[in-house]
């Protein structure tokens, strides 16, 4: 059925995952060929700030729906990391070969520099330092920067995310299982990425049993042999019985099916929406998982790239310190919010979106 662009623009506004976004800007620009989505859910906080997916999609509307929803989870996390920030996200629609030119990172920072600082950039999946360093030739609302100073914030934020993420991960398995120290906890990573990777290295410091996937086979193997770690096919890690399950490579992995397969008593991880649906929050709560919601325990990359960002606006330098006087906050936060699932009787998910809806004034 073909719909009318009246139709599809009257559906568009009542969809669940448009979620009153403040503005949706569908970027095109014919010389470099650039297609990208700019969304900008809440600046209620301050300017939304979230960062930019370059990632092919098969079908535009796959595209459409992560923006929205990434957007949406950028006002939630930075409102919950306590940060005067709000929620946004650009898309970057890659071609099937991933093609990717200095014009079009140009443009794209033209798009971005348009909005005159509602919307301020930084890397997500598929994007680099060395693109952000391209974009803020174009516009100054960009972040996750490289710092030349070693002990001011700055550059990629994946190893804050991770470290974030780390934290995390001791507290649910503190709040679950009443240990303080990881040594023989068996974590099972899916991803070892950026983030995933750095998670397993941190945790491998402790002493933890890992189990890593990733669908790069020889990227999880390579740093199983690392760590001393086992490794699995990336379709078998969900499965693994394990103490805690951490996702850390794309959304959605928490649906009926994969909800199925887990074993593990927590799933703390850093993938960006992991829940498919809003009920599958509930039930994993119904299964006595504990689950530390996305948005708060992966908040580490935001936390760093904004104060990094608030400093350069402002001339001042940003203290490493500060980012991670931050970071600690991330287990308090968690705990705070299984403190309440349990004595409210909601499941974790629930209690962090109230949290966060009062924070933005929804
Ligand atoms: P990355 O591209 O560095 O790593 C992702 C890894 O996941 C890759 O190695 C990829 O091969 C693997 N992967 C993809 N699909 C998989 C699957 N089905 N099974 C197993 N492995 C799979 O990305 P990253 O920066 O590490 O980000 C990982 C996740 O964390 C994403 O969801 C991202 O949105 C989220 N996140 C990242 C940051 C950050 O600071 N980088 C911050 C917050 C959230």
């Amino acid at each position: 059925m073909i719909l009318s662009t009246e139709t599809r623009v009257a559906a568009f506004w009542t969809d669940p995952d448009f979620d009153e976004h403040e503005m949706v800007q569908l970027v095109h620009d014919r010389q470099s060929g650039l297609t990208a989505i700019l969304a900008l859910h809440s600046t209620h906080l301050g300017p939304g700030a979230g960062g930019t997916r370059f990632w092919h999609y098969p079908d535009p509307a796959m595209a459409m729906r992560d923006a929205l929803r990434l957007s949406r989870g950028m006002s939630y996390k930075n409102a919950m990391a306590g940060l005067p920030m709000g929620g946004g996200k650009g898309v970057i629609l890659a071609d099937a070969d991933g093609r990717r030119t200095p014009e079009m990172l140009a443009a794209f920072g033209d798009a971005i520099a348009a909005l005159g600082g509602q919307y301020v950039t930084a890397e997500d999946v598929g994007m680099t330092e060395a693109d952000m360093i391209a974009i803020a030739a174009r516009t100054p609302h960009v972040t996750g920067l490289p710092s030349v100073d070693p002990g001011a914030a700055g550059g990629d934020p994946g190893p804050y995310t991770a470290l974030g993420i780390y934290y995390g991960i001791k507290a649910a398995v503190a709040h679950k299982l009443g240990r303080e120290d990881m040594a023989g906890v068996h974590v099972a990573i899916q991803g070892t990425g950026s983030v995933g990777g750095g998670v397993a290295r941190l945790l491998a410091r402790d002493g933890a049993r890992l189990t890593l996937a990733d669908i790069d086979a020889p990227r999880a193997a390579n740093l199983a042999a690392e760590l001393g770690a086992a490794h699995v096919a990336a379709d078998a890690i969900m499965a693994v019985e394990c103490d805690v399950f951490s996702p850390n490579a794309l959304g959605a992995i928490l649906d009926d099916t994969g909800i199925a397969r887990l074993s593990a008593p927590i799933v703390a991880g850093g993938a960006n929406n992991q829940l498919a649906r809003p009920h599958h929050g509930p039930a994993l709560a119904a299964r006595g998982t504990l689950y530390a919601p996305d948005y708060v325990i992966n908040a580490g990359g935001i936390i760093s790239v904004s104060l990094e960002y608030l400093a350069r606006q402002s001339g001042e330098r940003c203290d490493i310190g500060r980012v991670h006087a931050k970071l600690r906050e991330i287990p308090v936060r968690l705990t705070d919010i299984w403190n309440r699932a349990g004595a409210e009787g909601r499941s974790s998910d629930q209690v962090a979106d109230a949290m966060a809806q009062a924070l933005i004034g929804r």
